[in-house]
């Protein structure tokens, strides 16, 4: 199965995407976490592409563009793969086409997860995530069962700097203006399916289950 995440920051991609990968078996290619590992690391592409996080700003297009396609080509991707967080802007929906037909490949379903704009604020300065395996808390919908603790890896809990009430508000703004022009695109596709995301996870993750014609 191909799919793609979408929705506003905050939204809940990444936690929906860590259960639907293992549901589905497919690799989970997060953009955001694929750059928050090139900064921890110090490389290059993590000092290019803190310059943009930090500001709430998108990395450029060619960068982004580059690494998904390295990443969509290697073998674990060949019979499906989840996409969270790519693409962003129409330049990377065209490229991403543009690949998938060169290899033969199609996507089943963009999966949109909605959410009112008003409550995303909260969902995002309250969030945390542990350094060591990525994993997604909540500081008052979902902690961890010791503060500052991974349940799962017992790696240490953070705040993401762009998850601080400065920035928050540019990811917003960022989003409607290049990301939010998506929707149309895959809805003209006839692939989109949209989600509720102002409901329980359990609730969420049930409806997008439907949506793929599964039940969990
Ligand atoms: P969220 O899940 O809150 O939307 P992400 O982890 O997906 O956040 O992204 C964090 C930051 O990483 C973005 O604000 C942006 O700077 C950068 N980024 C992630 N994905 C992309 C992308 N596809 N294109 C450009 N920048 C990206
Ligand atoms: P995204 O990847 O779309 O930016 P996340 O999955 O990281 O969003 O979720 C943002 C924050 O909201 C996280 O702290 C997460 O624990 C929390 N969250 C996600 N889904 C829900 C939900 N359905 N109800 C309450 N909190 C949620
Ligand atoms: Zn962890």
């Amino acid at each position: 199965m191909r799919i793609i995440l979408m929705g506003p920051p905050g939204a809940g991609k990444g936690t929906q995407g860590e259960r639907l990968v293992e549901e589905l078996k497919i690799p989970h290619i997060s953009t955001g976490d694929m750059f928050r590992r090139a900064m921890t690391e110090g490389t290059q592409l993590g000092k290019k592409a803190r310059e943009y996080m930090e500001k709430g700003e998108l990395v450029p297009d060619e960068v982004t563009i580059g690494i998904v396609k390295e990443r969509l080509l290697a073998d674990d991707c060949q019979t499906g793969f989840m996409l969270d967080g790519f693409p962003r802007t129409v330049p990377q929906a065209d490229a991403l086409d543009k690949l998938l037909n060169e290899i033969n490949q199609e996507l089943d379903a963009v999966i949109y997860i909605r959410m009112p704009e008003e409550d995303l604020i909260s969902r995002m300065t309250g969030r945390r995530v542990c350094r060591q395996c990525g994993a997604t808390y909540h500081s008052v919908f979902a902690p961890p069962k010791a503060a500052g603790v991974c349940d799962k890896c017992q790696g240490e809990v953070y705040q993401r700097e762009d998850d601080k009430i400065d920035t928050v508000e540019n990811r917003l703004k960022v989003y409607l203006k290049n990301t939010q022009p998506l929707i149309d695109f895959y809805k003209e596709k006839g692939l989109l399916k949209e989600i509720d995301g102002n409901q329980d996870m359990e609730m969420v993750f049930k409806d997008i289950g439907r949506s793929l014609g599964r039940k969990w």
